[in-house]
């Protein structure tokens, strides 16, 4: 049976990525390679990997940048999620108090931010951490569903989003 990385075409056995849930199907010297910098080789590798993507920094945590279908699911422009926290593109209430995202008291708990933290310090993957968060909508605030992956690439961390919707 044959294994080959979807981005180089390589056997993986010799750098397999085994047990990554996003990056699954490609080889680790691909992941370095593409996630090492900044540029068109990234974005499309990003949009390729179809499911809306954030990719984080960890200080400040705060996304690097995101792909197209990202931009889409939250209805913003790149400029307004590169260089912000993640509470700020998922509108979460608690990213519009004076301590803002991750550093509000209602933030201590938040599974979201607590298995990015955890993906940062330990390197492993998250596969599926939910919670239910307050989303402002003009005047309003909207719980939201929100369900996410995490993965760890060299110093970043891809944030793949599996549910982002209104909670009946
Ligand atoms: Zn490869």
């Amino acid at each position: 049976m044959s294994n080959l990385c979807i981005n180089c075409s390589t056997e993986m056995e010799e750098h397999g990525n085994v047990g990554y849930s996003i990056t699954n199907g490609v080889c680790l010297q691909c992941v370095e390679s593409i996630f090492g910098k900044h540029n068109s080789e990234l974005t499309t590798f990003l949009d390729n990997l179809e499911a809306p993507i954030l990719l984080m920094q960890s200080d400040p945590r705060q996304v690097k940048t995101a792909n197209k279908q990202a931009c889409e699911l939250f209805k913003k422009e790149l400029s307004q999620i590169e260089g912000h926290r993640g509470g700020q593109v998922f509108d979460c209430v608690y990213a519009f108090t004076k301590d803002g995202c991750g550093k509000d008291v209602n933030c201590e708990d938040c599974k979201i931010k607590n298995a990015v933290v955890e993906t940062f310090t330990s390197g492993k993957s998250s596969d599926g951490a939910s919670t239910v968060l307050d989303i402002k909508n003009n005047d309003s605030t909207i719980p939201y569903k929100l369900r996410v992956s995490t993965e760890k690439v060299g110093e970043l961390a891809l944030i793949r989003i599996d549910q982002y919707e209104k909670k009946d």
